[in-house]
C-alpha cells in the first residue's frame, strides 16, 4: 500500500478472483465457467459490429432489454443490464443499503460480499448456515435489513425452494431482498416469478454461466421499475457506457439462441450427475448440487492438499481457506471428458499417497 492510499478504505481487503493461469494449459474447473462455446451466431454479431465500436454504446441496452423482455417476461422497465452481476450487486448494495437498512448474508456465501459492503462502509453481519451447510431461512424472516442470498448459495451449491425466498421477501416489505441467481440455470427455481408481487425483490442474474459469455462481462437485475431507476441512478453516476457494443450484440444474440444453451445446462446436469456418483465411489462427501459445481470434501486427502496434488497434474479446482470449509474443494463441472481426467488424476494421487 502507497503512502497515498485513503484511509477511508484501510479495511479493505479486495476480494482474490480464481486463478486464471497462463503457464499452461489446465483443465480448468475453478471459476464455474461453461466448457462450451457461445452459440453460433454470437460471432457473426460481434464480427459486424466492430465498425460501429467509433461510437459509444447504447447506455440504455434497448435492444437487449427488449430482448431479455421476451425471455423473462417482464416489460424493459424491469430489467438493468450491467458488467457482470458483480456491479449489478455494488450498484445494488451502494443504493439500497446503509446504516439504517445493514446487508445481513449468510458466513459462507459468495467472497465479494463482504468486499462491496466494505468499499461502500456499508455494515453487515453474516449469519452462519446450519451444521449440513443450508440456509436457515427463519434466520432472515423479519430481520429489518438488506437481505442478500444466493440461490444456489456457492460455494455449496445448496438451493433454497422459492417458498423460504418469498417468506423473506414478504417480511421484509422496508427493505430490498437481493437473490443472486448466478447458477439459477442448473436446476433451480427462479424468484423472477415473484417480481411482480413485491416490490422489494431485486433478482440478480448473469451471462456468465449458463450463457457462456464470463470474458464479455454481462449481468443484469430484475425488479420492480422503481428499484430499476434507483440502481439506474447509480449507473449514471458511475458509468453509462458499462455494456460495451461487442458484449450487448452478443447478449441479444445469446439470446436469441436460448435453445442451445438450455441443452447445455441439461448436459452440465447430467455430467454433475456422474461427477458426484464418481466422487462419491472414491469416498468423497458432496454437498447436494443445483450449480455448474460440486462442493467435495475428500475422507482421506486434506483439502489444500487434494487442491494441490490436482494443480500439479493439470486440473485446477478451487480452494478455499476459510476455517469451516477448508476440508472441501469447489470443481466447476465441465464436458464428461474433462470430469473424467479428473477422476483419474484423483485416483492417481490416492495411489501415489498409499489409499
Ligand atoms: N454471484 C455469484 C454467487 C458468483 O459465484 C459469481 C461468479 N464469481 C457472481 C455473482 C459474479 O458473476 P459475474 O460478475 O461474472 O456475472
Amino acid at each position: 500500500m502507497s503512502k497515498f492510499f485513503t484511509n477511508r478504505l484501510n479495511n479493505l481487503v479486495p476480494y482474490t478472483p480464481g486463478e486464471q493461469p497462463q503457464d499452461k494449459k489446465y483443465v480448468k474447473l475453478n471459476t464455474n465457467e461453461s466448457p462450451f462455446p457461445p452459440s453460433k451466431g454470437v460471432l457473426d454479431a460481434v464480427s459486424n459490429e466492430v465498425d460501429n465500436l467509433k461510437l459509444y454504446s447504447d447506455p440504455e441496452c434497448v435492444v437487449l432489454r427488449d430482448k431479455m423482455s421476451e425471455i423473462y417476461g417482464v416489460e424493459p422497465d424491469w430489467i438493468i443490464m450491467n458488467n457482470g452481476s458483480d456491479e449489478t450487486l455494488n450498484f445494488a448494495f451502494i443504493a439500497f443499503a446503509d446504516d439504517n437498512s445493514p446487508l445481513v448474508f449468510p458466513d459462507i456465501t459468495y467472497g465479494f460480499y463482504p468486499v462491496f459492503a466494505e468499499i461502500n462502509h456499508i455494515p453487515y453481519e453474516e449469519i452462519p448456515l446450519s451444521d449440513d451447510f443450508s440456509i436457515n431461512h427463519e434466520d432472515y424472516i423479519g430481520v429489518n435489513k438488506t437481505v442478500v442470498i444466493a440461490n444456489p448459495n456457492a460455494p455449496t451449491g445448496k438451493f433454497m425452494p422459492l417458498s423460504h425466498i418469498e417468506a423473506i421477501v414478504k417480511s421484509n416489505p422496508d427493505n430490498v431482498i437481493i437473490i443472486d441467481e448466478a447458477y439459477v440455470d442448473f436446476g433451480g427455481e427462479s424468484a423472477v416469478s415473484l417480481v411482480k408481487k413485491y416490490d422489494n425483490l431485486l433478482v440478480v442474474g448473469t451471462f456468465s454461466k449458463s450463457r457462456s459469455m464470463a470474458g464479455a462481462r454481462l449481468g443484469f437485475g430484475i425488479g420492480n421499475p422503481n428499484l430499476i431507476a434507483d440502481i439506474n441512478t447509480i449507473k449514471y453516476s458511475t458509468n453509462p457506457y458499462n455494456i460495451n457494443r461487442l458484449t450487448a450484440i452478443a447478449g441479444v444474440s445469446a439470446l436469441v439462441e436460448q435453445d442451445y444453451y438450455d441443452k447445455n445446462c441439461e448436459t452440465i446436469i447430467k455430467n454433475r450427475e456422474w461427477t458426484v456418483s464418481a466422487l462419491t465411489d472414491l469416498g468423497f462427501e458432496i454437498i447436494p448440487s443445483k450449480a455448474n459445481f460440486v462442493f467435495a470434501k475428500s475422507g482421506e486427502i486434506e483439502g489444500e492438499k487434494l487442491y494441490l496434488s490436482l494443480k500439479e497434474k493439470g486440473v485446477l479446482v478451487r480452494h478455499f481457506t476459510k476455517e469451516r470449509i477448508k476440508d472441501y474443494n469447489r470443481i466447476t463441472i465441465g464436458t464428461l471428458e474433462q470430469m473424467q481426467i479428473l477422476i483419474d488424476k484423483i485416483k492417481e494421487i490416492k495411489g501415489e499417497m498409499g489409499l
